[in-house]
């Protein structure tokens, strides 16, 4: 749940500048404040601070190894001692990175850059870690270690709520951990609303009053699109319910992942509970996918998904390798990638004219009799659910909507905790026209908010809408997209989205980098349009 992060082992490439004196810097300085322009990648103080900043992202490498062990290989008995040995790991990552020497380079190189271009790797080395550290050395320790308790008590409380279906269990644990949001808010600290502070962890620069904007003009057209098609003929899905060899599924996975160019020399698929893709450098990038013998889409869908976040980490500019900068711009652009191979491309027409012959070769029994046309729907089969993870393209946004309201209203204390279950289903009940049997199937079935994630929610429709503005940006420059899948030819995407979105790793943040790659700010149409579009074809009007 952890927002991802890169490292790498590649330390040899930069010189070891701890000989350096201090005296020498203070005269460089000098030099450097007087020729701003002069600055080079071979400064000794951006090169000790590069060093330093290499040295943090080992650490956090390392632990990223052992969380990538844990959900993958690590037999069941070694969980405690592992959760010791990752947090001894981050807590030392923590440590080596809000010293007073990364404080003080930061200080002497500011001016330095200054005048440098923002997106040079030099300028936003020093801009972005410079906002990480404030915001690292603004929590103090006691609310850091306050916090971990917290989430430590109020996971193994959620999970035992939702097996029994007992809110009341978790609902002090939860209410805890708001009250530990709002601190963390307030030392953060924030401009407009208390929730810019949770919500910048995430998606940095992000403010709540765009997102609630954004959210409300959603809204207003999706909730009826829900309802025409609820009104319209159902379409049929029960060929995905049979039953698909795991093997199979698999190495049709394993073929799509290689169309997609994926790059199996920087990474590797393996199994989890829980799909996720976690990287240890640039040229490490790994995902998981678990298998559901009787649900085709399970994995399917969940491998392309990954692959979507593992090419934007491929992607990024070697040069940021061992940086803070070697990770995605945000969560919500992390999404927007995942969900155009899983979507956009994965789940449209011409994908499934180049690929369903070959799924029929595999499961001939299964789909051998079943045409095109009924699997293409079946895949894109809309209908409003309890389960968020579960959410077809159409309904999934209005599942994050919710919580997002409900999570301003807490962190606004204008919603008590008490009243969670029922608002929850009052509020299905307005969006989707269901409520939910139980709490374990409503306000109990997401983890997050037992992680003590708050602002992590809209992240995931941010990026479906993101999602679409870059893939349409990417087929007006590039021609016919249609056709090109329809090939199964992918490179010329892919090159589009490493040149616009990938290289630039955490240089840009989400609303700059949509700006620069798309010439729009962000916006709900192009996403509403294309739900129109296609949705309208698999569920016609007037039928
Ligand atoms: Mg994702």
């Amino acid at each position: 749940m952890a927002v991802r992060e890169a490292a790498t082992s590649r330390g040899s490439k930069l010189p070891n500048l701890n000989l350096a004196t201090s005296s020498q810097s203070a005269e460089s300085a000098h030099h450097s404040s007087v020729f701003a322009m002069e600055l080079t990648t071979s400064d000794a103080r951006l090169v000790d601070l590069r060093e330093r900043l290499g040295r943090v992202m080992d650490l956090r490498a390392a632990a990223n190894v052992l969380e990538w062990d844990q959900e993958t290989y690590m037999p069941d008995g070694a969980a405690e001692a592992r959760a010791a040995q990752i947090a001894t790991v981050r807590s030392l990552a923590h440590e080596h990175f809000t010293t007073d020497e990364i404080g003080r380079l930061l200080e002497d190189l500011e001016p330095e850059v200054e005048e440098l271009d923002p997106i040079s790797t030099e300028a936003a080395l020093v801009r972005i870690v410079r906002r990480d550290y404030d915001k690292a050395r603004k929590l103090p320790t006691s609310l850091v270690a306050r916090f971990a308790e917290a989430v430590s008590r109020a996971k193994q409380a959620w999970k035992r709520a939702r097996a029994e279906d007992d809110f009341p269990h978790f609902e002090p644990h939860l209410r805890s951990l708001i009250d530990l949001n709002v601190e963390k808010a307030e030392a953060l600290g924030y401009e407009e609303h208390i929730y810019d502070a949770l919500l910048d962890e995430y998606e940095p620069g992000m403010k709540t009053a765009l997102v609630k904007q954004i959210f409300d003009d959603l809204r207003q057209d999706l909730v009826p699109i829900v309802e025409e098609i609820a009104g319209r003929p159902q379409v049929d899905d029960r060929i995905l319910h049979q039953n698909f060899d795991p093997d199979l599924q698999w190495n049709f996975g394993m073929e799509i992942l290689k169309d997609f160019r994926y790059d199996f020399t920087r990474g590797r698929q393996d199994l989890s509970a829980h799909p996720f893709t976690t990287s240890f450098s640039i040229s490490d990038v790994r995902i998981t996918t678990r298998i559901t013998p009787d649900f085709l889409p399970s994995a399917l869908f969940g491998t392309m998904h990954e692959a979507g976040h593992a090419l934007y980490e491929q992607g990024i500019d070697p040069e940021l390798e061992r940086t803070p900068l070697a990770d995605g711009a945000s969560l919500g652009i992390h999404e927007s990638q995942s969900r155009l191979w899983e979507n956009l491309v994965g789940r449209s027409r011409p994908f499934w004219q180049r690929y369903y012959p070959r799924l029929q070769s595999i499961f001939p029994k299964q789909l051998g009799a079943v045409p095109l046309d009924a699997f293409y729907r079946a895949i894109n089969k809309v209908e409003p659910g309890f389960i968020r993870v579960e959410a077809d393209e159409v309904t999934y946004n209005l599942h994050i909507m919710l919580r997002f309201e409900l999570e301003m209203e807490l962190i606004e204390r204008r919603l008590d905790t008490s009243d969670l279950p029922a608002v929850w289903r009052q509020r299905m009940q307005e969006y989707l026209g269901i409520q939910p049997r139980n709490d374990a199937d409503g306000v109990l079935q997401d983890i997050h908010w037992s992680l003590g994630a708050f602002g992590y929610f809209p992240t995931y429709a941010l990026g479906n809408l993101m999602s679409t503005q870059i893939f349409e940006q990417a087929g007006r420059d590039l021609g016919d997209l249609d056709e090109a899948i329809a090939e199964g030819n992918f490179g010329e995407l892919l090159a589009w989205l490493r040149e616009h979105i990938h290289r630039y790793g955490r240089k840009l943040d989400a609303l700059d980098l949509l700006e620069r790659a798309t010439s729009q700010g962000l916006s709900a149409s192009s996403w509403l349009a294309y739900v129109r579009r296609k949705y309208d074809q698999i569920y016609p009007p007037g039928s």
